[in-house]
C-alpha cells in the first residue's frame, strides 16, 4: 500500500471537513459568536434578543473571514454611470446587505472600496453579493457577469455602465 498517498488524501478530507468559513459548518448548540454575538441554534446562525446564557464561544466563519480579509463574494462596479448615480447606487447596496443580513448573519458586507470609477463590494457570503448585484442590474440594467470559483465557496460579480 502506498502510505504516502494515503496519508495525503486523509489530510486533504481533514482540511476539507474543517473549513473554518463553511457556512454549513457544525458547532456545538448554542455558541455565540464572540465578535458579533451572533447564535448557532437548530444548525444554523440567527440573531436573536435573548442570547442563552451559557453557550460555547466562537467565532463565526462571516466573523472569521472578515478577521483573515478574505471575502467569499466580489463585486466589482464599473463604468461612467456611476459618475452620476454613485450615492444612489451606494444606498440601494447598503438596503439590499440590510434586508439580506437581517436574515442571515453570515451574509454581510465586509468592505466597500470606492475608487475613482468604480465601486469594489467584498462581501462575506456569496448570496448577499448575488443580491446587490441583480439588484443594481434590476434597477440599472448594464452588462452584469457573474462567475463561481472555488466549488461555489465563492462568487465574482462584474457589473458595467456607461
Ligand atoms: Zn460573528
Amino acid at each position: 500500500m502506498d502510505k504516502g498517498k494515503y496519508g495525503r488524501l486523509d489530510r486533504l478530507v481533514q482540511e476539507k471537513r474543517h473549513d473554518p468559513y463553511e457556512p454549513r459548518e457544525k458547532f456545538p448548540e448554542p455558541t455565540i459568536c464572540k465578535q458579533c454575538g451572533a447564535v448557532y441554534m437548530d444548525g444554523r446562525w440567527t440573531w436573536t434578543d435573548n442570547a442563552p446564557e451559557k453557550a460555547n464561544m466562537a467565532i463565526c466563519p462571516a466573523c472569521r473571514r472578515i478577521k483573515d480579509h478574505l471575502p467569499a463574494g466580489t463585486l466589482t462596479l464599473t463604468g461612467k454611470f456611476l459618475q452620476s448615480h454613485g450615492s444612489e447606487i451606494m444606498n440601494l447596496i447598503k438596503n439590499e446587505e440590510r434586508a439580506e443580513k437581517a436574515k442571515h448573519p453570515l451574509e454581510r458586507i465586509m468592505e466597500i472600496k470606492q475608487e475613482s470609477g468604480s465601486i469594489v463590494v467584498l462581501t462575506t457570503g456569496i448570496h448577499v453579493a448575488r443580491r446587490i448585484g441583480e439588484a443594481i442590474h434590476n434597477s440599472y440594467h448594464g452588462d452584469y457577469e457573474l462567475k463561481y470559483g472555488d466549488a461555489e465557496k465563492t462568487v465574482f460579480i462584474a457589473w458595467h455602465r456607461d
